[in-house]
């Protein structure tokens, strides 16, 4: 599904460049596309309902455009985001739209206004330009366009051309979504909608409810998870179901990148914890530990490991005590990883059995660590810019950062990361076009032949992520 009204857009404005990345871009443009990490609800593809209101669609779940409203002091209750205490909110669609089309201007210059007015055009065939006069106009156009079948969930999989989408899922999930998936033909290993094992919640002892959730996962594995060996053995269970369902990858969301092997002290931690003694570096230590545990457990089912590390998780307080986690309260900070991967690296790193994808939301550490680790470690690969790095500039300053010291294939491909299934195709575009001019400065630079840059565009939209996330047969 490639971009018609702007054919050039993100390309270089040096007319020779455009003209050598317009050929580079075209050779991407069709291909399907891989979502090998994302936070799509897989209840959309299970059930196949269609979409609500414009405003529940494309505002209300997108904490990208809730924080920068709430940056400019208008409450994520106005613009209709659930509140915990179920006190009441805004829920008329059109009330929310014009609240949102009368603040448009906040969004110049963002990657948000780019993925709306993106998918306004090219998913919806929406055309009218997005002002506080025309909010009602495109809301009516979003809203027809919304209730025609090929608007349907699975309609738009197909058009996106979507070849394979991940989602993330906790252990106590009982994937009965992806159960149903795999019933019409949709999921289960292999298909084109697979889960994603991500354990925070019964790892990270400062996870709200963290010992509820680790006597949940007994009782769902019949593991006795008041031990530290039934609670390893309870997490091995939910992986092999996890990958029954079509998991090939797990996701570890941490505040740090920290690894450490605990040893015998690992039962003794648990223990403490279990009985609600933990100490202070406890939940740190732990968190770390598991990522070791993670790696062995990843040698022996074939688990790719993605390590998402340095948010601050509700760091907005207020936000997070009225409206919950994943509203648009988190942080970026400072992240280390020479250091702090080395019990991880000293253990396993050379080992190219285990294969370890690290993102970072710190970009000074794209050229000073991630690239020289990725470059160096048979184990490890260099995630593509996450979340708050997922823009048009620092994509850009990725590829100008880590490529001297890591090549493109110590690299894993672009990931979406979105919750916003519609923006799926438009993100993806944007990564490509990126991509098609960076490598046309290579070329233009006569440091790389065209057709090498040709290969190598293939290689970043479509071979490198299916072979690294092991989607196809040739993992
Ligand atoms: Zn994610």
């Amino acid at each position: 599904m490639p971009t018609s009204t702007r054919p050039d857009l993100l390309l270089p404005a040096e007319p020779g460049q455009r003209a050598l990345a317009r050929e580079l871009y075209a050779q991407v443009a069709q291909l399907p596309i891989i979502s090998p990490h994302g936070h799509v609800d897989p209840t959309l593809l299970a059930e196949d309902q269609p979409f609500p209101d414009p405003s529940q669609l494309l505002i209300v779940p997108d904490h990208y455009v809730t924080r920068m409203l709430l940056s400019q002091g208008i409450p994520p209750g106005e613009l209709g985001v659930p509140s915990r205490d179920g006190s009441p909110v805004e829920t008329d669609g059109r009330r929310i739209w014009r609240r949102f089309a009368d603040h448009w201007h906040l969004f110049r210059g963002t990657p948000s206004r780019l993925w709306l007015e993106q998918t306004f055009t090219e998913v919806f065939g929406v055309h009218t330009r997005l002002t506080p006069g025309t909010a009602d106009e495109v809301y009516d156009a979003l809203a027809a366009r919304l209730a025609e079948p090929g608007f349907r969930p699975r309609a738009l999989f197909e058009r996106f051309n979507i070849e394979v989408l991940a989602t993330t899922e906790s252990p106590l999930d009982d994937l009965g979504r992806h159960a149903k998936l795999a019933a019409d033909g949709w999921g289960g290993p292999g298909g084109r909608v697979v889960t994603t094992f991500r354990p925070d919640n019964v790892v990270d002892l400062d996870f709200e409810g963290w010992s509820t959730s680790v006597d949940r996962l007994g009782e769902i594995t019949g593991e006795d998870t008041g031990t530290y060996p039934g609670y390893l053995a309870a997490l091995r269970a939910r992986r092999a179901a996890f990958i029954a369902a079509g998991a090939t990858s797990s996701d570890h969301g941490h505040p740090t990148a920290l690894t450490l092997d605990l040893g015998a002290d690992a039962a003794t931690l648990f223990d403490r914890a279990r009985r609600g003694t933990a100490e202070p570096g406890d939940a740190e230590a732990f968190r770390a530990h598991m990522l070791l545990e993670f790696a062995r457990m990843s040698l022996d089912d074939g688990l790719v490991m993605q390590l998402h590390p340095g948010a601050v998780r509700n760091h907005n307080r207020w936000l997070h005590a009225r409206h919950g986690r994943d509203v648009g309260g988190d942080i970026p900070q400072v992240t280390e990883y020479v250091h702090a991967l080395g019990p991880l690296l000293d253990a396993y790193g050379n080992d190219p059995r285990l294969r370890v994808v690290l993102y970072t939301l710190d970009e000074d550490t794209f050229t000073r660590e991630l690239a020289p680790l990725a470059g160096g470690y048979a184990a490890l690969l260099l995630g593509a810019p996450w979340w708050f790095l997922d823009s048009p500039e620092v994509l850009r300053r990725f590829r100008e950062s880590v490529t001297e010291t890591a090549g493109f294939y110590n690299t894993a491909g672009f990931v979406d990361d979105t919750r916003a299934f519609c923006s799926i195709p438009v993100r993806h575009d944007v990564a490509r076009r990126i991509d098609a001019g960076f490598l046309a400065r290579l070329v233009a630079e006569h440091r790389l032949p065209l057709d090498e840059a040709a290969e190598t565009m293939v290689d970043l939209a479509y071979r490198l992520p299916k072979r690294v996330f092991k989607f196809g047969e040739e993992s």
